[in-house]
């Protein structure tokens, strides 16, 4: 079989992603948010905030041949693969739609009172079937830690299930989050599931620092995300999760200088129209090229890296292993 990777048009080979932005959202919302009609927006209001974010990504990326953003919302958290496949269609850039879900803590009741197996199977038939009835297919597997930083026992179902279906269907997983990553490590290793097919996600972010056993992720062959980029607290109302933009950068840039830039991946974890909250202004996927790579270049990164970052480890990790 020829190595590919799903996205909501359809599978593509890996050459055909060009730069990928790895943890992006086209739209997250906290579970139930869509029954608070207060805040609803029409279909012409959300194409109106994204459309011009996706174009000038597909823009900023005409040098790498195409554009891939690949969308981290998950089950239960706003994703809607028809909406997706519409961006997708209008503005060239492709998507890649994910199964599983952010965390534990965003599992609505059906899914948190279920089995490992009843997981597991959601994950393969996503990933093989297809997302309800649009026919297109995820290409990668959310898990994460719940809110307060320890990973729960539902957390550690999602991660079986999910090292499970990684198996079976040969997609990969990232996760939201990489502290307390020690059960995870344990889970993936009793699976049998290889570290490089896990991006640990969220390594970057200011509430995360001293959390993060980055050690033990990369002996073990794993991947390393510094996918909050733009979360800065030099924004005029920084998320709590903020960073100030020199520290992020110079720890990016410690990890690539110890030698591992081929387990580690990079994105912005934006939201171009977020549900029920009003999101961070001022942030969007682009802010990899307005500020992350004119920062890289002027540290003495070159574009040999650049690209390895961005295109070669991101097909690697997002091909499908048969
Ligand atoms: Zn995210």
């Amino acid at each position: 079989m020829t190595s590919r990777v799903n996205t909501v048009l359809g599978a593509i080979a890996p050459e055909e992603l060009g730069f990928v932005a790895v943890h992006e959202h086209i739209g997250y919302g906290m579970p139930g948010s869509e029954l608070d009609t207060t805040w609803w927006k029409s279909p012409e209001q959300r194409y109106e905030e994204t459309v011009p974010k996706l174009r000038a990504f597909h823009e900023n990326t005409r040098a790498y041949g195409a554009a891939t953003f690949v969308d981290a919302t998950g089950i239960c958290n706003g994703r809607d693969i028809d909406y997706y496949a519409s961006l997708s269609a209008k503005t060239g850039v492709h998507i890649v739609a994910a199964t599983g879900f952010v965390g534990g803590d965003t599992a609505l009741p059906f899914f948190a009172e279920a089995s490992v197996d009843y997981l597991m199977r959601q994950f393969v038939h996503e990933i093989t079937v297809g997302i309800g009835g649009t026919g297109a297919k995820a290409g990668i597997i959310k898990v994460g830690v719940s809110r307060g930083f320890r990973m729960k026992e539902l957390d550690l179902r999602i991660y079986r299930a999910a090292a499970r279906a990684a198996l079976i269907t040969g997609v990969p997983i990232f996760t939201h989050l990489a502290v307390d990553v020690e059960p995870a490590l344990a889970v993936f290793h009793e699976e049998g599931l290889a570290l490089d097919r896990v991006l640990f996600g969220h390594a970057d972010d200011g509430v995360s620092q001293g959390k993060v056993n980055e050690a033990a992720i990369l002996a073990g062959g794993g991947r390393i995300g510094f996918d909050t980029f733009g979360y800065d607290l030099e924004l005029p109302d920084p998320p709590f999760w903020g960073r100030h933009r020199s520290e992020r950068l110079d720890h990016f840039l410690r990890v690539i200088g110890e030698g591992h830039v081929d387990q580690v991946l990079a994105s912005a974890d934006a939201n171009c129209s977020p549900l029920g909250w009003p999101g961070v202004k001022g942030h969007t996927v682009n802010y990899l090229f307005e500020q992350l790579i004119p920062d890289l270049r002027e540290a003495g990164v070159d574009d040999a890296t650049i690209d390895q970052v961005f295109v070669t480890n991101t097909a690697d990790f997002l091909t499908i292993h048969s």
